[in-house]
Formats: structure tokens, sequence, C-alpha cells
């Protein structure tokens, strides 16, 4: 998470030390939640009172567990963090669990699966698969457990599990002694507690230990599981050893007295009875079976079935949530030989039938176990792969379009470039597109230079300012193209009457200006009355219509009479203004008083 506060990076530094160092995992988590409430940050909240819930639930009680991980489901909510809300919601259900309320429990956790699969990490996924195969486990559906713990177990690999690869060992030996299978359930204790030396979290070694004292006893090894039951004796059934819930001294009494180590045994069994009554069903199964085989040690037949009888009804009634098939064939085990040590047959066959039948359905839900849990594996599989699979097609679309977008950007960098690229050529460009010649900007330009270069030579420069005479009419009366091209023709006259010395311009609209060095304004003036002439004496054909007698108004000056750039054009302009006052079709000298007399105005347009 880039943007997290500290509160939350600490927060989340409790949630990975969850399972690799308990103790600390405890500290980290107290400490981000007085950083998170001095924040008001929720989730941070959240995800601490999280771990500090899960801890609880490890080392406390279920209750203490339940409060607190209800109050990180309301942070969750508050924060609107959907992951943490559901790794909430999801070990209440555990919580639920452990206090016997199985359906509640189920209830709780099912209806997380699917967005859990979707919006959680592997980790965080394998903890909410954890606690709905906690719940079948509960229930006596072992297939559905194995199902959900080997694919909690995939997304929770020793890599990237963070320790919690461990408690799925754990639970996954402990599902499997529900179905008999105890080698197999000892492999995963043994890989669990290889891991565990990594780690710092007495608990979880604890029930390791525990489970592989119940696996060695039920494979008849018990005299090998003795020293894991002195070090689980030795071991303070409080926060800072192995918790403060399910000691299991019934577990580690049974192995003792069946490894004939009687006093150990009845020092365990006194610690059981002495613990607070049991919650669990099998922890009331194996009590009685604890206190009946020490009383068979002691050789008092009589006194281990007074022992059992209190839990008969219920050892026989198979559908008791949570009650498992392991611990009621151990019962009626002992049972059976309580009663066949005090010589009472009849109810120590019924035992052994009872025995036989659970027996029975135990082999039965094994194979049915392993033959659903492939199914429901693949299943899970499956669902899983269809995630991946829509993953990967919204990260093809992502890219897709991050692509597109990228695109996109260097298209209208370009397109951004070009029209610079026009504008500055634009701006560059000299010539006037429609007639050829240069065009206004280049006479701006050139002007000066030509007037400096003129001062410096001692020459005089001229400049004549022509202007077409009617031209509106043109456009008006034979349209806009047709000007156009009487336009473009008297570019190329001027053009083919111009020395290459000389710059022709198209001033602007239908106005030229013919700029001409080494040249003074009588010559210039002469130059554009011989240029009038021939615009005259040209004849257009336009469609049906032929125009002739066009004319043209000139004002000539030249730096003789102008001291800067600005004072020839307007001198020019001045006269050229005078050619139209006077008459038009005539070249003005600036300052002259009267047009020229051979310039004769013709101010009518010809028409057939
Ligand atoms: P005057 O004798 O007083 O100069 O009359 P005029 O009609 O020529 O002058 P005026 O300034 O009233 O109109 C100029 C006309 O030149 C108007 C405009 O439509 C036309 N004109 C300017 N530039 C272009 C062009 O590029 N193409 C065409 N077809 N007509 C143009
Ligand atoms: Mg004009
Ligand atoms: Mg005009």
């Amino acid at each position: 998470m880039p943007t997290a506060s500290p509160a939350l990076r600490q927060a989340h530094r409790a949630w990975n030390l969850l399972h690799v160092n308990a103790a600390q995992a405890r500290a980290t988590a107290t400490r981000a939640i007085a950083a998170a409430e001095a924040a008001r940050e929720p989730a941070a909240e959240g995800w601490a009172r999280l771990v500090g819930g899960m801890h609880c639930l490890y080392y406390g009680t279920a209750p203490q567990a339940e409060q607190e991980l209800r109050t990180a489901e309301r942070c969750f909510q508050r924060a609107g963090d959907r992951p943490g809300l559901i790794l909430a919601r999801a070990t209440v259900g555990r919580a639920l669990w452990r206090q016997g309320r199985f359906s509640d429990a189920l209830a709780q956790v099912l209806p997380l699966r699917d967005e859990g699969m979707r919006v959680l990490n592997p980790t965080q996924r394998a903890v909410m698969l954890n606690a709905i195969a906690g719940c079948y486990s509960a229930y006596g559906d072992s297939a559905q457990a194995f199902a959900y713990m080997f694919q909690a177990l995939r997304d929770a690999g020793p890599r990237r599990g963070r320790g919690f690869d461990t408690v799925l060992h754990c639970n996954l030996s402990h599902e499997l002694m529900q179905i008999g299978d105890f080698e197999e359930a000892l492999r995963h204790v043994g890989a669990g507690l290889a891991r565990c030396r990594e780690f710092d979290n007495p608990r979880l070694s604890a029930v390791l230990w525990i489970n592989r004292v119940t696996c060695l006893t039920e494979l008849g090894r018990a005299n090998e599981a003795l020293a894991d039951v002195r070090i689980l004796a030795g071991m303070p059934a409080t926060a800072d050893g192995r918790g403060t819930i399910a000691p299991h001294y019934e577990t580690l009494a049974i192995a003792a007295l069946k490894a004939g180590e009687q006093r150990l045994g009845a020092e365990l069994v006194a610690r059981a009875l002495a613990d607070s009554p049991p919650r669990l069903p099998d922890e009331h199964l194996e009590q009685a079976a604890a206190a009946a085989l020490l009383a068979l040690a002691q050789n008092r037949p009589l006194r281990a079935v007074k022992a059992l009888l209190p839990v008969q009804a219920q050892a026989q009634d198979d559908a008791i949530d949570g009650q498992s098939l392991r611990l009621r064939a151990l019962y009626f085990d002992v049972l059976a030989e309580a009663w066949r040590r005090a010589g009472r047959s009849a109810p120590a066959l019924a035992a052994l039938q009872h025995w036989q039948t659970v027996q029975r359905c135990q082999a039965q839900r094994a194979s049915q176990a392993r033959y659903q849990s492939a199914t429901l594996q693949t299943e899970l599989l499956r669902l899983q792969h269809r995630l991946d699979e829509t993953d990967a097609a919204k990260r093809a679309t992502e890219r897709a379009r991050g692509a597109l977008v990228a695109i996109n950007e260097e298209l209208s960098r370009r397109v951004r470039e070009v029209q610079a690229l026009q504008e500055a050529l634009r701006e560059q460009a000299t010539q006037d597109t429609l007639t050829g010649l240069f065009n206004r900007r280049h006479l701006n330009d050139t002007l000066p230079q030509l007037h400096a270069l003129a001062r410096r030579e001692a020459q005089p420069l001229a400049l004549v300012i022509i202007d077409l005479d009617h031209f509106k009419q043109v456009n008006d009366r034979h349209g806009h193209a047709a000007g156009d091209q009487l336009l473009a023709a008297f570019g190329e006259l001027l053009a083919s009457q111009s020395r290459r010395s000389d710059v022709a311009c198209r001033y602007g609209g239908e106005e030229f200006c013919l700029l001409m060095p080494r040249t003074d304004a009588a010559a210039a003036r002469r130059k554009a009355q011989a240029l009038l002439r021939r615009w005259r004496a040209q004849r257009f054909t336009l469609g049906k219509t032929t125009l002739e007698g066009l004319s043209f108004s000139a004002g000539v000056a030249d730096t003789g009479l102008a001291g800067s750039p600005d004072a020839l054009l307007k001198a020019a302009d001045d006269a050229l203004l005078a050619a139209k006052r006077n008459g038009r079709s005539r070249v003005q000298l600036n300052g002259q008083a009267d047009a020229d007399a051979d310039d004769q105005a013709l101010s009518s347009l010809m028409s057939p």
C-alpha cells in the first residue's frame, strides 16, 4: 500500500507478524490501535483490532475475541475497507465456532466466499478459506473442509504465507485425524512443526504437538508421544504459554496412560477435570475417556464405567454438531473395555457394536472425503482460474486502454506540432498564394532593408502602390472566382513587367505595390503608366462575358521625399488616394498637383 499512513503501516506490520511472532504482533497491534484512534483512521484501527481479535482467538477466550473482532468489523465498515470487513467477519465466524455456535458460524462465513475470492490477496484469502474450512470441519463435513484447506494452503504457501501455512498444516492434521488418517496427519504435523522452528508462536507449536500426541496415541505409539506430553504439561496455559483455551490435558492424559505413565496420567486427568467445564462436545467425550482410562489403570473398571456413562447418550447421538467420529470411537473403545473388565459382556458387546458403527462411518467418510475433496478442489480451482482470467482480461484491457491513451497523446502531440509548424510556415511564408507575388509581410521585411541600402548608396528607391479600380463591381457582377482570376492575371502582368531587382507584392485585397531600387519616382511613374496601358488593353473571357478596359489607380513616391520606410509608404498611399480622387485609371506622383493628361478615367466596365 504505497500511501499508507503510519498507523496503517503499523497495523499491517502487526498483521504480518501474527503467525510469525505472536507476542510482538499483539504489542504492535496495541500500539497501532492507539495510533489509529489518535489519528481517527478506522481502516488502520480495523486491521489492528483484527490482529488483536485473531491473537485473542489463539491466546485468549473466544468471547473476548468476538468482541474485538466486532469492533474491527465496525471500523472496516466505516472505512469502506472490503478486504478488512470480509476478514473480520470470517474471523468472527471462527470465534462463534469456538463458542460452539457452529451453524451461526457457517452462516456468517459462507456468504463471504465469492467476494473474498475476488478482493483478498492470497494470504488474506487463505485466512478466509481456513475460516470456512473450520466451520465445515465442525459440522463433520470433512470433504468441504479439506477442499477449502488445500485451496488455502495453495494460496498461503511457505514463501508468501507469512507463517499462515503453519496454521493450515495444523488444521489439516486435525481434519485428517477426524477421518482416521493418522499417518497423513503426522506428516502435516511434521511440516507445521518444521516451519514453527522459524517462528515464535508457542500456541501454534502447542497445538501441533497436541496433534502429534493424538496421532501417535491413535497409532499405538503413545510412548513416542511422551516427550511432547511432558513439554506440553510444562507449558503455562496462559497467554504467555500456549494460550488459555483448550489446554487438552485430557488428550495428554490419555497418551500418558496409554504409554503406561500412570502418575503423569493421574496428574493430567486431575488438571483436565479441574479446568473450567468443557465447552465442546468432543471435550466432554475426551474428559470422560481420560478419567475412565485412569480408573482402568488403577484397576477400577466400575469407576471407569461411572466416568463414561453420563456422556453415553451424547456419544450415541450422531446428529451433534462438532462431535467427531474419532472421539466417539475412542469413547466406545474405552467403554467396551471398561464393561469387559467389569465382567459385563452384554454392554461391552453393545459398546463394541457402537464402536464398529462409528469406525465404519469414519472409513466411509474418509474415502468419501478424499473423492469429494478432489472434486471440490477442482471446483475452487476453476473459480480461481475464472478470477485469474477476469483479472488478466482486465489487465489486458487496461494495458490496451493505456496504449490507446499513449497513442492518442502522441497523436495530439503530433497534431499540435504540425499545427505549430504550419503556423510557423504561414508566418515565415513570403509568397501570396493567389498571385505568386511576394506578400505584405515580405514587403514589411524588405522595405526597411532596401530603404537603408538606398540611403547608404545615396540611390533613390521608388514605391508604387496600385489599387484596381471598381474591383468590387467585378466580384458583384461576375462572382468572386472571376475576381480571383483577374487578381492572378494582374499578378502575372506585374511580375512580367518588373525587373529582378524589383519587389512586386500583393499588398492586400486588390492592392499591389512595386518597390524599385535605384529608381526615382519619375521613372517609376513611367513604368506604372506602361503597366496601366497594358492592363487596360487586356481582355478577359469569363464564361460568355468578355471583360476589357480594366484599370487601376497608382500612387508613386520615392526616398527623395520620404525620410523613413513608413513615410515612403504613406507618401505613395497619399498619391494613390489622390489618383482615385482625380478620377481613377491614372498614376499619381506624390506631391503632384494633378494626374497626367493621358490618364483617362475609365470608370465603366465593358460588357457585351
Ligand atoms: P475602388 O475603385 O474605389 O478601389 O473600388 P473597389 O471596388 O476596387 O474598392 P473597394 O475597396 O470598395 O473594394 C475592394 C474589393 O476587392 C472588395 C473585395 O471584395 C475585393 N477583393 C479584395 N480581395 C479579394 C480577393 O482576394 N479576391 C476577390 N475576388 N476579390 C477581392
Ligand atoms: Mg482597395
Ligand atoms: Mg479598388
